[in-house]
């Protein structure tokens, strides 16, 4: 029996001989990192790329949610999902806020909008929802609550890259989104991140918060920080780009056959497309229910690691549930019956560019 390693995922990595090539460039010109021509040139390609007014490149997925709050002064209390990677509530606490959970929708796995307002207080001054494995949230609706309320909205869009809704991007939604090219993502950069904003004044804004809060030689605007993306990450996120589309239509692929063979299986499920969007297949959780499948989600996850495949528990224990957070009056597991159900019943199956029908055919037989 085959048992060699498959992972939940696998960096889309450029071309060797072609990185060597930019790198040779970059040698002979000694530009290693501040803005240089090769982080203008990635900014310029994935706004055209993702069909968005403004990027400004991060060293990470994290510091741009981080200055995103602090660029718009967020105060008091911050709405957010507990259904998500603990970044984006360590972002709210960074800022010295207060997080605040709201339930998901069980249909999306995103925030219920349907639970915000009830949420608000005197002291709500923003809301941070996650477009989860990549699934658009009700952008119109949250916008109505915080146009209402007088509120900001960030998106923690780590993995929405590339999603559109009626062939917008999903990105341009709220005051401003924001994306992890982490190398477990779908376009990675090693390690890197962008912010996504409106208009031109943001954008400088944004690029002098993020490094250091320095305006010109003489002119520090306020306490930045630095997560400048670098040259070399630049030149190998431009060839990845170039392969973006290529692993989403591999990924795609994937999840139809995913879908196909596990369709009749008693317990199992797992969302389907939505119309109108175009999806990245960024992640493919399936959520197993214990009675009808015959087995708990956790034995199967153990099942699956025993046979060298390694699916995820994305997102499993919820962010409410870590010590930080566990103390709130809105982390009480009955405030989010629905999180707590999902985290509890979802498994992340492998899904990458790389996967070989007889990969696939391995992880369908351990679940069947
Ligand atoms: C990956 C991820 C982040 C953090 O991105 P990094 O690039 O790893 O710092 C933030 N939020 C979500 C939802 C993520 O999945």
């Amino acid at each position: 029996m085959d048992k060699s390693l498959i992972t939940v995922t696998s960096p889309l990595l450029p071309n060797l001989d072609e990185f060597h090539e930019e790198l040779k460039k970059i040698w002979d010109c000694k530009w290693i990192t501040n803005n240089g021509s090769y982080h203008k040139k990635l900014e310029a390609a994935l706004a055209e790329y993702l069909g968005v007014p403004y990027v400004s490149l991060f060293t990470n997925g994290t510091l741009p949610l981080l200055t995103a709050l602090q660029a718009l002064r967020i105060t008091g209390e911050v709405i957010t999902t507990p259904y998500s990677f603990v970044a984006t509530t360590h972002s709210i606490w960074w800022n010295g806020c207060k997080p605040v959970f709201v339930d998901i929708d069980p249909a999306t796995g995103n925030i219920n909008p349907d639970l915000i307002e009830a949420a608000i207080t005197p002291k709500t001054t923003a809301i941070m929802p996650v477009h989860v494995y990549g699934k658009p949230c009700d952008t119109k609706r949250i916008q109505e609550i915080a146009d209402t309320y007088g509120l900001k909205v960030i998106y923690d869009a780590a993995h929405a890259f590339g999603v559109k809704v009626n062939d917008e991007s999903i990105l341009n939604a709220g005051d401003m989104s924001t994306l992890s090219f982490h190398a477990t993502k779908v376009f990675n950069t090693i390690e890197g991140g962008a912010m996504i904003m409106h208009d031109e004044k943001t954008k400088k804004r944004i690029d002098d918060l993020k490094n250091f809060g320095i305006h010109d030689e003489v002119t520090v605007v306020g306490p930045g920080i630095n997560s400048k993306m670098d040259e070399m990450r630049s030149a190998y996120g431009l060839l990845n780009l170039r392969q973006v589309d290529a692993a989403i239509a591999a990924r795609q692929q994937v999840a139809i056959k995913y879908r196909e063979a596990l369709l009749d299986v008693e317990g199992i499920t797992f969302f389907d497309d939505m119309p109108g969007v175009r999806h990245n297949y960024s992640y493919f959780p399936i959520f197993i229910d214990e009675k009808a499948f015959g087995m708990s989600r956790d034995a199967l996850y153990a099942k699956m690691r025993a046979a060298n495949v390694l699916g995820r528990r994305y997102f499993y224990p919820l962010i409410s549930e870590f010590s930080t957070y566990r103390g709130l009056e809105s982390a009480r597991p009955e405030n989010l019956p629905n999180a707590h159900k999902m985290a509890y019943s979802v498994l992340c199956l492998p899904m990458h560019h790389a996967l070989s029908d007889d990969d696939i055919q391995r992880i369908i037989d351990l679940i069947r």
